[in-house]
Parts: C-alpha cells; structure tokens; sequence
C-alpha cells in the first residue's frame, strides 16, 4: 500500500518556534547478532523507544582483522521496519522471498518486514575474509496496527540517489534520506510521515531545521559536538537529545570545534498505540506476538533457501 508523502512545511523561517533538548541521552554498548558491537542510545532503562521509533543502533566504526566481523544470521522480523544505512564497508543481504542485495556506503535499505520474513545482514563477504572497516546505522521504524501484516516491501537506494544538499557557504552538508532538508526531499517512500536526515557540520557552521510540531524528535550526534536549540545545549558524540516540543530546531557548530559535528535528525508522527515487543517480532498485543513466534517456528515465514 503506498502512503501519502511528507506534507510540505509551510511555515515561514520566521514563525519557527524552536525545539530545545528535553533529555540527554548516552548510548550504552550491547553485543549485537552473531558478537559485533554496536552503540545503542535506545531502547534503553528509562527510554523503550521515541515513538514512531524502536531502536536505533550504531555499527562500529570498528577494524575488523581477517576473520573477525561478523553481522545477523538468518532471523525474522514483523510488524515494523529495519532501516539499514551504511557509511563504511559493506553489509550482504539475503531473505526468504529470494531477495539479495548488497548495501554500500552511503546506500540505504529501507526494508517493510511487515507481515514476516527471515532475512540475514551480514559484513559482505570480503571484510570477513580480509577484515576492513565497517560503520553504519540501523533504525527501526513502528508500523501502526493496519499496516503491521502489510506485505514485505523493500526500497534499495544506491548512494548517488540519495539527495544530498550544502548550505550556500558549503560547511553544512546533509543526506535525506527521508523528510525534506535545504530544499531536496527524499526519494524513499514512508508509510507514516518520517524525517531521516544524516548532517555534517564544520566548526563555525549553523542551521535551522524545520520539524512538523506533529512530530517527536531525537538527534543522534555520532562524531564530534554540536549545539541545539536557542539554549545551545551540548550533545557529544554518541549522545542522543531529545527534542521538546517545536516546530524547528537550530544546530550550530562553535567556530573552534576541532574536528566537525556528524548527527542523524530522526523525526516522525507518533504512532500512539500499544507496543508488544520481543526479539525480532514487535506487535500490538501479547496475544499478536505469540502468535508471531507460533509462525515462524511453524516455518510460516519462510527460510533463506541456498
Ligand atoms: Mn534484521
């Protein structure tokens, strides 16, 4: 089923009402699929998740020896969708409806599980062989109660159609990967109104976002520091701000920072309904969840054939 796209923010630069940071979060480190790391702002004890999201997990960076990364064998998911982003190395990709893809710095799979599949994400084969560097995002997106048995679908974005756009003194660059940013919107499709946007900020650089006051918020700061909202506050590396209530929010960068600012802009329409999750399987109710399970243990969600 598609959906309507963003709906366009019509506000003026001057009616802005600012967002400023409500929580500061750190990510705790958890070992991840078969042993590899990841640094994980949320779910976390006292934060389960920033609805329409449920998790969001960094890859690395890490330097693999040979031999040494590993990734997410054969596993389910339904109800929700993983969002794959990666920066460096390369993840394989293989799932039960005989799909395989590769996904490469700077592309984005954006994958609807849906109804259940078994896929597996694994470092491509060269990296576990020969060890190299991998870094990158996954993001799990809610799907509300009507779409949760929606039919798998995935969208495969190759790097160079992931609209990117800099400010007109070039120290402030982005990558949309969903939502609209300094006048490019994306070209991936979401089912729920969705902001997904991957900035880069020199010292000295600053600019204004807009969010739909609709949406909850977070930042996500994963190489050095940037300041947000009108109070400036600091959010470091690996630390995740979320943002209060607002229509726009303001990152600024200080012009002696030492190295420049990286951070994912996460927004979106809360979902609002209940939330039945475990494992790979993330539902409405206790009752969906069994049977969730019941499913792909009766092989109903098929198998990676090879
Ligand atoms: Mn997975």
């Amino acid at each position: 089923m598609r959906s309507k796209r963003m709906v366009t923010d019509r506000s003026g630069s001057n009616d802005l009402e600012q967002r400023s940071v409500a929580r500061i979060v750190t990510a705790h480190r958890q070992q991840e699929g078969a042993g590899f790391t990841v640094r994980r702002p949320f779910p976390a004890a006292g934060l389960d998740m920033i609805d329409p999201f449920l998790l969001l997990d960094e890859m690395g960076p890490a330097e693999y020896g040979p031999g040494e990364a590993t990734g997410a064998p054969d596993h389910p998911h339904r109800g929700f969708e993983t969002v794959t982003y990666v920066l460096e190395g390369e993840t394989e990709h293989e799932d039960s409806a005989g799909h395989r893809g590769r996904i490469g710095p700077g592309d984005v799979q954006w994958m609807t599980a849906g109804a259940g599949i078994v896929h597996s994400e694994m470092p491509a084969r060269r990296i576990r062989e020969r060890g190299g560097r991998v870094h990158g995002f996954q993001l799990w997106v809610n799907l509300p109660a009507r779409l949760k048995m929606t039919r798998p679908r995935y969208q495969e974005i190759p790097a160079e159609r992931i609209p990117q756009a800099r400010t007109g003194d070039g120290r402030v660059q982005v990558s949309v990967i969903a939502g609209q940013a300094l006048g490019v919107s994306a070209v991936i499709d979401t089912h729920t109104p969705i902001i997904y946007q991957d900035w880069t900020l020199e010292g000295g650089a600053g600019v204004v976002q807009s969010i739909p006051g609709s949406h909850r918020a977070c930042i996500y700061v994963f190489a050095g520091s940037v300041h947000i909202g009108t109070r400036r506050a600091e959010v470091g590396d690996g630390q995740l701000a979320v943002l209060g209530e607002g229509s726009a929010v303001s990152l600024h960068v200080p012009d002696n920072a030492p190295a420049p600012a990286r951070l994912l802009v996460l927004a979106g329409t809360p979902i609002g309904e209940p939330v039945a999750r475990q494992g790979p399987f993330v539902m409405n109710t206790r009752e969906e969840l069994y049977r969730a399970f019941v499913d792909y243990q009766s092989g109903r969600m098929g198998s990676i054939e090879r």
